[in-house]
């Protein structure tokens, strides 16, 4: 396994549709394996593999028991209610923004193997679902909020409250 680097805003590989995953081979799995590894060093709760300049649909998501889901070639097949919360992401570091997404989703995907199954979130991790799969079609949270903060500025406004 190998750390990887995460792209950032602006690089043109996070702009891109992102091609199916066809094969289920090793090459699939020491990337999936890297993300795993680049994930945890990051402490993110989320990530794509355009995020490291792989243009396929693969991404691993961590869930509200903090266990990693491989998800290769997902597709969301239901989604219910909505949130209003914040969300960042790797590749924009330190900027937040408020974003609306559904409260509730169930994907459809493959795992490392090309077995089909289904998964379903609420709150957090149905917003990490939509936000990584939205990587995969080149889009970045960025486009839903109008104005991005700092951590500083998020505490300012939490000790106001
Ligand atoms: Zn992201």
């Amino acid at each position: 396994m190998a750390l990887r680097k995460i792209l950032k805003q602006g690089d043109s590989a996070l702009e891109k549709v992102c091609r199916p995953v066809e094969k289920f081979d090793r090459k699939l799995h020491w990337l999936l394996d890297d993300l795993r590894e680049t994930l945890e060093e990051a402490d993110g709760v989320g990530l794509a593999a355009p995020q490291v300049g792989i243009l396929r649909r693969a991404v691993i998501v961590v869930d509200d028991q903090e266990q990693m889901i491989e998800l290769v070639n997902p597709v969301i097949i239901r989604q219910e209610g909505e949130q209003d919360g914040w969300e960042g992401c790797l590749s924009v570091p330190g900027m937040y923004g408020k974003v609306r997404r559904p409260s509730s989703v169930t994907v459809r995907a493959q795992d490392r193997n090309g077995n089909f199954f289904e998964v379903s979130g609420e709150d957090m991790v149905a917003r990490c679902f939509c936000h990584e799969l939205e990587h995969l079609d080149g889009h970045l949270f960025v486009e839903h909020t109008d104005k991005l903060y700092t951590v500083e500025e998020l505490e300012a406004m939490e000790e106001d409250n």
